[in-house]
């Protein structure tokens, strides 16, 4: 097992990560920008060190600093948490050329799903069902025979796409060239990349995902599903654990099915397979080859440490348990609590003036706030996460609304109310929803 892991990452993504760690007598060093000095994961690791000034580019994307923290460290292993370098083939790379363990897939799982229409591909080829469309980038001269093949309301998607930039739906064959030419546009500012492919067009699909673990033996082992279909701007607001849409053979199902694709794959470490699901069809979108934000509902309704079994199975462990060991008990929801106006969702970055987290039974906070704390305004919004447990759906909703009136951040704007809004909302109780729902909700 490792003796010191460098955490590249920060807020309440390193701190749990420092947590899983101290808990398996792991040493732990903290990287950190210059305005992220006090933060807490800093203060809480063993050691730390500053690897560069406020822009995440000069710091928590600075792979040279890292590596070189790494290195007088004397870490053995690099955590890239979520979002950041987490993702990077690059970055994975040059950990391991530097004689230091990622921890997370190998640099050809990173590139091979990072590529949207290779990672389609792959699905495909590895039995995953995914959503109708062109097999590969298409040219404008295609596209119109092909959309005629798969019938419109036809998706135009970005091959280098991300954030749901270069997305443009084309309701009938005389939409279909200006969405085209307003999507090329669109990806060739934002990616500097003006491939597109093509996928039938959903209507009222759901969000969900299925949580994989794989060791570097063939072990593989599925937690289940999350269901985030409420989202605004592609943005996750507030996950379950299981979906209310799913059934337990359908559940099976798709757990098998994306066991036998990561086995297939040869894929190491935590992952997740997102799936559009709609009229009792999955559609896969994309595999994330990291940890996600809302693992923490699928521990809950496990009792599995995703964490810790992401550390064990880079340092080469075998995987410590079976599909049969993993039940489900009960029902997680998380809600993402954001420094923002509620109402306009302008970020809310600044002092904290007070921090209360809620507690009792079958709650837990991941947050790195403690009164005093200054949220900057150079990074994402997450201030924390209130995870919530009960017996039943119905059990955790309740607790959940208690829960978050027990909740105090005082100092800067927070989402609160509009979890609190949420969670009273008769269509979310009754688990009606589709991922185009919470738009909706909110324009209200
Ligand atoms: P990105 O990488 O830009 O986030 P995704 O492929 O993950 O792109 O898609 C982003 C979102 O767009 C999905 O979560 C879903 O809301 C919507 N979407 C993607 N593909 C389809 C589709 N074929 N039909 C309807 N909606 C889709």
């Amino acid at each position: 097992m490792f003796e010191k892991v460098l955490i590249a990452n920060r807020g309440e993504i390193a701190l749990r990560i420092h947590r899983a760690c101290r808990e398996m007598g792991i040493r732990t060093v903290a990287v950190h920008s210059t305005v992220d000095a006090d933060a807490m994961h800093v203060r809480l690791a063993d050691e730390s060190v500053c690897i560069g000034p406020a822009p995440s580019r000069d710091s928590y994307l600075n792979m040279a600093a890292i590596i070189s923290a790494a290195t007088i460290t004397g870490a053995d292993a690099i955590h890239p948490g979520i979002g950041f370098l987490s993702e990077n083939a690059k970055f994975a790379a040059m950990v391991e050329e530097h004689g230091f363990t990622f921890i997370g897939p190998s640099p050809e799982h990173l590139s091979q799903m990072g590529d949207k229409v290779e990672a389609k591909i792959t699905a495909k080829r590895f039995g995953i069902p995914c959503v109708p469309g062109s097999d590969g980038a298409i040219s404008d001269a295609e596209a119109a025979s092909i959309a005629e093949g798969i019938g419109y309301p036809v998706l135009i998607k970005a091959a280098a796409g991300g954030g749901g930039k270069g997305m443009k739906v084309a309701n009938s064959a005389g939409e279909l060239k200006e969405a085209l030419a307003f999507a090329r546009a669109e990806a060739k500012a934002a990616f500097g990349n003006d491939a597109m492919y093509m996928e039938k067009y959903l209507s009222h699909p759901r969000h969900i995902e299925i949580q994989i673990l794989a060791d570097n033996h063939g072990n593989a082992v599925h937690l289940g599903e999350r269901d985030c279909s409420l989202q605004r701007r592609h943005q996750k607001v507030l996950e379950e654990a299981p979906s209310p849409a799913l059934n337990a053979g359908q559940r099976a199902e798709i757990g098998e099915i994306a066991v036998k694709a990561v086995k297939a794959m040869g894929y190491r470490s935590v992952g997740t397979i997102e799936f559009l699901f709609q009229d009792g069809q999955f559609y896969f979108i994309e595999m994330n080859t990291r940890l996600q934000i809302e693992h923490p509902i699928s521990e809950m309704i496990t009792g599995i440490d995703l964490v810790r079994e992401q550390i064990r199975v880079a340092s080469g462990a075998p995987l410590g348990l079976s599909q049969s060991d993993i039940t489900f008990n009960g029902h997680a929801v998380e809600c993402r609590i954001n420094a923002e106006d509620p109402e306009t969702f302008m970020p809310s970055p600044g002092r904290i003036t007070d921090f209360h987290a809620a507690g009792g039974l079958g709650v837990r906070v991941d947050s790195a706030l403690y009164a005093g704390y200054k949220v900057p305004s150079n990074y994402d919004s997450l201030i924390a996460k209130l995870v919530v447990h009960g017996k039943t759906r119905n059990e955790c909703l309740m607790r959940a609304r208690r829960a978050l009136e027990e909740m105090v951040i005082m100092g800067v704007k927070t989402n609160i109310p509009l979890h609190q809004r949420l969670v009273a909302a008769p269509d979310f109780i009754n688990g009606d929803y589709d991922i185009r729902w919470l738009e909706k909700f909110v324009a209200k």
